[in-house]
C-alpha cells in the first residue's frame, strides 16, 4: 500500500538551538505511520550572517573573519550540545562544511571562483553553507532519536535556471530526479530530510531560490509527490493577521484560501514565500501553518475557497520605503509609453514596486530603500523631474474596516492612499507630523 506522504518545512526558529532542535522528535512522534519529507531552514539567523559575510566579502572588508568566526562558533557549540561524544562523526562533518566556507572567504574572489563573478552569483555560493550545516546537524540527531532519515543534498533533486538568487524551477527535471531517486526512499519507509532554499544549475552551481525559500522547496516536493499536506512549522500559533512583533493583539487566521495567502504575500506580508501557493494549488494540496511549541494546536489552513474564510482585518507594515514621483518634463501625460519606458527601468535594476499610481502627469511608485534606487533617477532624470521622500512606512490593511483605518493612520501623514474594494494602502511618514508638532515647542 502506497503510504501517505506528507512534507514538513521547520523553519530557521525551529532549529536556532539545541533545546529546538530536541523538541523535533517530539513533534514527529505525532506522525507515526506516515512517509515524511523534512525540508529545514539554516538554523536561527543564520541565512542573515551569511549575507553579512558575502557583503564584506564582496567588498574586501576585514569583517569578514568576525563573522566567519561567530557562524563557526554558533554550529560548532549547537553540535557539541546535541552530540557529547567527541569523536561521532558529525563533528568532523560539521568541521568540514566550515572549512570549505572558509577557504572561499580567504582565498579572495578571482582565485575562489576563477572569474570575476557577480555579486549575486557569489551569494549563492556561500549562503547555502546554512542549510548544508543545519540539515547535517538535524539528520544526525533524528537518526539517533527514533527517526531513521536520509540526508539528501537537494541541489541533486532540484534544478534552475541561472537567475542567481531567484532560480526558476526546471520542473521536468526536477520531477524525474524526485521520482527517481526520492520515490524508493519513501517507498523503503524511511523519511528523507533535506535542505530547503537552494538547488543546483544545469552547470552544477548553486541557486538560491529567494529568501524564505524553504516554503517554496516544500511546495515543489509536495508537487511532485502528490503528498496529502504540507505543514510548517513555526514559532507563531499559525498565520497572523499582523506581525506579533509589532501587534501585541495580533489573532491567528484560521482558514484562508490559496488566493488569500498570494494577496497577502503580494503586499509583502512575511508569512510564505510568494511561489509557494501555486504548485499546492494546482494539485490541491492543503497547507498548514502549526505551532512546534504547540504541535497539537488547529494552526492555520490555506486550502481553496473555504466558507470559514477569514475576513477579518490583515496589517502588512512595510518600514524603510521610498517615495519616488517622476514628471515627464515635456509635460506628456503620463499614458503607455512613459510608463513603458519607466518601468523598463525598474526591470533593469531590480528593483519591485510595492504600489504605483498614475494621474495625468505624475507616476509615484513606493519602493524598499536600496542601492539601486540612485541607478534609477540617475538614469530618469534627463526626462523627468523626480520628487523622492525617503524613510517612510506602507501599510497595507486586506479586509479593511472604518476602525482599522482609523486606529492605523490617526497620528500619521498620509502621502499617498489607494483603495480597492478590499484593500487599501497608505504610504506614510510618521516624522513630518512628528516634525510639525514639535516646531511651536521649539518656537
Ligand atoms: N534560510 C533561508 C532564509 O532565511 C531560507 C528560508 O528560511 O526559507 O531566507
Ligand atoms: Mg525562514
Amino acid at each position: 500500500m502506497d503510504s501517505i506522504i506528507k512534507v514538513f518545512k521547520f523553519g530557521g526558529a525551529s532549529v536556532k538551538d539545541a533545546e529546538a532542535v530536541r523538541n523535533i522528535p517530539n513533534i514527529l512522534s505525532h506522525y507515526p505511520d506516515e512517509a515524511l519529507v523534512i525540508i529545514l531552514s539554516a538554523m536561527g539567523k543564520t541565512t542573515n550572517h551569511l549575507e553579512s559575510l558575502v557583503d564584506a566579502y564582496y567588498h574586501s572588508s576585514d569583517e569578514k573573519v568576525n563573522i566567519l568566526k561567530d557562524i563557526s562558533t554558533y554550529h560548532s557549540n549547537i553540535t557539541r550540545e546535541l552530540f557529547e561524544d567527541s569523536k561521532h562523526p558529525v563533528h568532523a562533518e560539521v568541521y568540514l562544511l566550515l572549512r570549505k566556507l572558509e577557504s572561499t572567504i580567504i582565498a579572495g574572489r578571482e582565485k575562489a571562483f576563477d572569474s570575476k563573478p557577480s555579486f549575486d552569483f557569489i551569494y549563492d555560493q556561500i549562503v547555502p553553507y546554512g542549510e548544508l550545516l543545519s540539515t547535517t546537524i538535524v539528520s544526525y540527531y533524528l537518526n539517533e532519536h527514533g527517526c531513521r532519515n536520509q540526508w539528501y543534498d537537494v541541489r541533486q533533486l532540484i534544478r534552475t535556471d541561472d537567475s542567481y538568487r531567484e532560480g526558476r524551477v526546471d520542473w521536468d527535471f526536477t520531477q524525474a530526479r524526485i521520482n527517481e531517486l526520492v520515490r524508493p526512499v519513501i517507498d523503503n519507509g524511511t523519511h528523507l530530510l533535506t535542505q530547503g532554499f537552494i538547488a543546483n544549475n544545469q552547470d552544477g552551481k548553486s541557486v538560491t531560490l529567494g529568501r524564505e525559500g524553504s516554503d517554496y522547496t516544500a511546495s515543489i516536493f509536495a508537487y511532485a509527490l502528490d503528498a496529502a499536506e504540507v505543514v510548517f512549522w513555526k514559532d507563531v500559533p499559525g498565520l497572523m493577521n499582523a506581525d506579533p512583533k509589532d501587534f501585541s493583539d495580533a489573532r491567528k487566521l484560521d482558514q484562508i484560501s490559496y488566493w488569500e495567502a498570494i494577496e497577502l504575500s503580494y503586499y509583502g506580508a512575511k508569512v510564505i514565500h510568494p511561489k509557494t501557493i501555486k504548485p499546492l494549488q494546482n494539485k490541491t494540496i492543503p497547507l498548514k501553518v502549526k505551532s512546534f511549541i504547540n504541535p497539537g494546536g488547529d494552526g492555520s489552513l490555506i486550502f481553496h475557497e473555504t466558507s470559514g474564510d477569514a475576513r477579518i482585518p490583515s496589517y502588512i507594515i512595510k518600514d524603510d520605503q521610498v517615495l519616488i514621483s517622476f514628471s515627464p518634463k515635456d509635460l506628456s501625460f503620463i499614458a503607455e509609453e512613459n510608463l513603458h519606458y519607466i518601468i523598463g527601468i525598474f526591470i533593469k535594476f531590480k528593483v519591485s514596486i510595492n504600489l504605483m499610481q498614475t494621474s495625468a502627469i505624475t507616476f509615484s511608485v513606493c519602493v524598499d530603500n536600496g542601492d539601486n534606487i540612485s541607478k534609477i533617477i540617475k538614469e530618469l532624470q534627463e526626462r523627468y523631474n523626480i520628487k523622492f521622500n525617503e524613510s517612510l512606512v506602507l501599510i497595507t490593511i486586506r479586509h479593511y474596516t472604518t476602525e482599522a483605518i482609523q486606529e492605523m493612520v490617526k497620528d500619521k501623514t498620509i502621502l499617498l492612499e489607494q483603495r480597492s474594494r478590499s484593500t487599501v494602502q497608505y504610504v506614510t511618514s510618521l516624522f513630518i507630523k512628528m516634525f510639525f508638532l514639535l516646531i511651536p515647542q521649539l518656537l
